[in-house]
């Protein structure tokens, strides 16, 4: 079995959470076992260095992003940088709306995180419909920074957010 066949394997998946139809796909499992949390480690390094080689920033979606962000950023030395939902970061922010499927959410980065023309790679755990990393694409160049990419764990395929997301797109896992 390859490395990424046994982070697959700790995936868990929970049917009709949070709701009916939906299969809600659980990274905490892979985090409870060092050993595995550890090769997802390994993993999503060797991917942002042969991926995007020249990435100046990484920034992660709020908050399951936080989990990982912060693992590829220290090891690389590279800043780490929150992207976070309305209300939770102090100073001057900048925002960006999305739509959410029912009514809409809001986006913010602190103005001070980011430099003009800085070369920011995004980090989440899922992608879905590709909602929040569009948004998240659309606020990094609203601070005239530039999305080298995104980096997520799992890519749900049916769902199309690849489609939505402007910027070249990393998935470790698809479902
Ligand atoms: P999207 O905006 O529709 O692409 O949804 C992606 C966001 O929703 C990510 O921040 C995920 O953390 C969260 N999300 C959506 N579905 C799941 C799931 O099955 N498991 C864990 N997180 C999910």
């Amino acid at each position: 079995t390859s490395k990424v066949d046994i982070i697959k394997k700790h995936i868990s998946s929970y049917p009709d959470f949070p709701k009916k139809g939906i299969i809600f796909r659980d990274l905490f499992s892979i985090l409870r076992e060092p050993s595995v949390f550890a090769l997802l480690k390994e993993i999503l390094i060797n991917r942002v260095k042969s991926n995007f080689p020249n990435v100046e920033c990484i920034a992660a979606l709020d908050s399951r992003g936080f989990l990982l962000g912060p693992l590829i950023a220290l090891d690389l030395q590279l800043p780490f940088v929150p992207i976070r939902k309305r209300g939770k970061l102090p100073g001057k922010v900048i925002s960006e709306e999305y739509s959410l499927e029912y009514g809409k959410d809001v986006f913010e980065i602190q103005q001070e995180s980011i430099t003009q023309g800085e070369k920011v790679l995004l980090v989440d755990d899922l992608l879905a419909t590709g909602g929040s990393l569009r948004a998240s694409c659309k606020l990094i160049e609203k601070c005239e920074a530039v999305v080298v990419g995104c980096l997520v764990v799992i890519e749900i395929q049916a769902l199309k957010g690849a489609e939505k997301v402007d910027a070249p797109l990393h998935s470790i896992i698809k479902y």
